[in-house]
Parts: C-alpha cells; sequence; structure tokens
C-alpha cells in the first residue's frame, strides 16, 4: 500500500495517481492488445501523456522503441491509413498518399468531412461525375451536389483522430501532427494523439511523423522543393551547380506531365511518397542537375541504378 500522504500531511497528487492508475490502465489495455511489448507499452504512455509536463512528442520519443518507426519527412510516409490533428494536415497527406492533385471519376471512398444535410458526415462515397458533382453512396442513390459542397469531401488515406473515435484500425498506420498546435490546449493534444494509438491493435502497426506539422512543412511543393534544395547542395559541392539551368520546381511539374506520371523504367504510376515517388534523375552522373541533364523517375529505378 502506498502512502497517501506526504510527511508534511498535505496530499501527494502523483503517488495517488500511480496508486489508482494502473488496475484501470491494465484492465482497459488487456482487452485490446495481443502482446507483451504493447501490454507494457500502452500504460506507460497513457501514464506519460496524462501525468505530468512531458509533451506528446516527448512521450513519443522516449518510448520509441514500442512503435513501428517515426520519420520526419512526408515523403517517407508508406501506410494507406493515416491519423492526423489538424484538417490541413489532413489534405495535405490525402494529396501525397493520392500522388495526384486531381481526383478523377470513380473515386472510391471519398469520405465526406463537413455537413450536407441527408449524408453521413464522415461516411463513405463514390465520385461518380466530377463535372456534374454527383456522389454515390454503399447503395448506389445518387447526391446531386453543388460545385461548392465538393471541397466538402476528402481522399480515404487521412482521418482526424476526432473522426476516427470508436474505430479499430488492423492495418499499418502513421500519425501525424504530434507536435502540439498552439491553439490546442495540452490534455487535448493528449486525448487526440491516445485517440489515435489505442485504433490500433499493436503499437508495431503504428508509425509516427515527427517532423515539423503545418501545410507549409507537408505539402507536395515542399516536398518538391525540398529534393531540389538536397541536389543543389551536392551539385555545389561537386562543383557542378549551374544556377541558369538548374531544375526547379516547375521543371518537375511539367517534367511529371511529359511522362504521364509513370516511371520510364518500369512503368509505375510516381506519387510523392513511398516506393515509387519520383525523383529527379541525371542521365550523367558526371554532371550537375540541370534541366537538359535530368529526367523524373521513380525512387526506387534510380536507386537501383547507382
Ligand atoms: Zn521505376
Amino acid at each position: 500500500m502506498r502512502h497517501q500522504y506526504k510527511a508534511d500531511g498535505t496530499w501527494d497528487v502523483q503517488d495517488i495517481v500511480t496508486f489508482m492508475f494502473p488496475v484501470s490502465l491494465k484492465l482497459n489495455v488487456i482487452k485490446r492488445v495481443k502482446n507483451e511489448s504493447d501490454r507494457t507499452a500502452y500504460p506507460l504512455i497513457k501514464e506519460a501523456l496524462f501525468n505530468g509536463d512531458k509533451t506528446v512528442l516527448d512521450v513519443v520519443k522516449e518510448n520509441q522503441e514500442y512503435f513501428a518507426s517515426t520519420f520526419d519527412d512526408i515523403s517517407d510516409v508508406g501506410t494507406k491509413m493515416n491519423i492526423c490533428y489538424l484538417n490541413e494536415t489532413r489534405t495535405a497527406v490525402n494529396e501525397h498518399v493520392h500522388g495526384d492533385k486531381e481526383i478523377k471519376k470513380g473515386q472510391k471512398k471519398m469520405i465526406l468531412k463537413g455537413y450536407i444535410k441527408n449524408m453521413t458526415r464522415n461516411g463513405t462515397y463514390v465520385l461518380h461525375s466530377v463535372s456534374r458533382c454527383i456522389f454515390k453512396d454503399d447503395s448506389g442513390k445518387k447526391y446531386n451536389l453543388t460545385k461548392g459542397q465538393y471541397d466538402l469531401f476528402e481522399l480515404p488515406y487521412c482521418w482526424t483522430s476526432h473522426a476516427i473515435q470508436g474505430m479499430t484500425i488492423t492495418e499499418e498506420m502513421s500519425v501525424f501532427d504530434v507536435r502540439k498546435p498552439k491553439f490546442v490546449t495540452k490534455k487535448a493534444h493528449a486525448q487526440a494523439f491516445w485517440t489515435a494509438i489505442t485504433r490500433a491493435t499493436t503499437l508495431k502497426n503504428v508509425h509516427v511523423y515527427v517532423g515539423e506539422s503545418g501545410a507549409k512543412n507537408l505539402s507536395v511543393a515542399s516536398t518538391i522543393k525540398r529534393k531540389i534544395a538536397g541536389h543543389k547542395e551536392y551539385d555545389v559541392s561537386k562543383g557542378f551547380y549551374d544556377e541558369e539551368n538548374f531544375v526547379d520546381e516547375r521543371w518537375v511539374r511539367k517534367e511529371l506531365k511529359n511522362v504521364g506520371r509513370r516511371c520510364y523504367h518500369c512503368n509505375v504510376e510516381l506519387s510523392w511518397t513511398g516506393n515509387t515517388q519520383f525523383s529527379i534523375d541525371r542521365y550523367n552522373n558526371d554532371q550537375g542537375h540541370t534541366k537538359e541533364n535530368c529526367s523524373v523517375i521513380c525512387v526506387s529505378c534510380n536507386k537501383g541504378k547507382h
């Protein structure tokens, strides 16, 4: 039995918490998780999230070993199930996983994130006609919407922690926004993260993005810029750098269009993330990353060549 009073007669709050929580923590956790690592990790993480001064990011870093991985570059996201806190993150992650800003007719599982009368919020729909803005639900019922309402739908690759409450996720997933946005309280942020990771059947399915949040860090434009910046650094270090003819964001986007968004080596559809993401490949490695000397191919083929 732990002491509930300190020597001076005041309550020892931390002690009461550790006295009271283990049982309820274990009961909650054992129902969901199957392996020993998770049985150790979940109570530790819960305790650290809710009973102390640590930020979510601190807690993730301290308990890194229990997660599948942590990563800080959005291009490394390899999961089709992703959970975030902010809507702008949701849009950015969807775009990265989808690989194309354009959403075509027949796109399955569009998620209604806003409110439209007679339609289920967070329900799934098929985009039946882009130009006429018609969606179908699972039963085949059609909804004829206005252009403005189109923006209330999202691709299905990223959900907010708010939307996935009550869901069980058996596939691998990534969690975003572990750096606390300024306008969110510490407790609400911890709660959102806890909701996200407790959807998983094991933490070994959970990857955590620990890089900077915010649209400007997660956008496709910044991914292209980051790659170009890396190539510039390389070219400068090798004495190759040719400022006038150096590849830029506009060239990358145009080149992607020219190749029909496919890798000319393996014909895979190029995306912004994972093994099929675009990369800038030089024809002649004794020259720099100039427009004449480069093409876009998938990152796997590019790595395979060198
Ligand atoms: Zn390829």
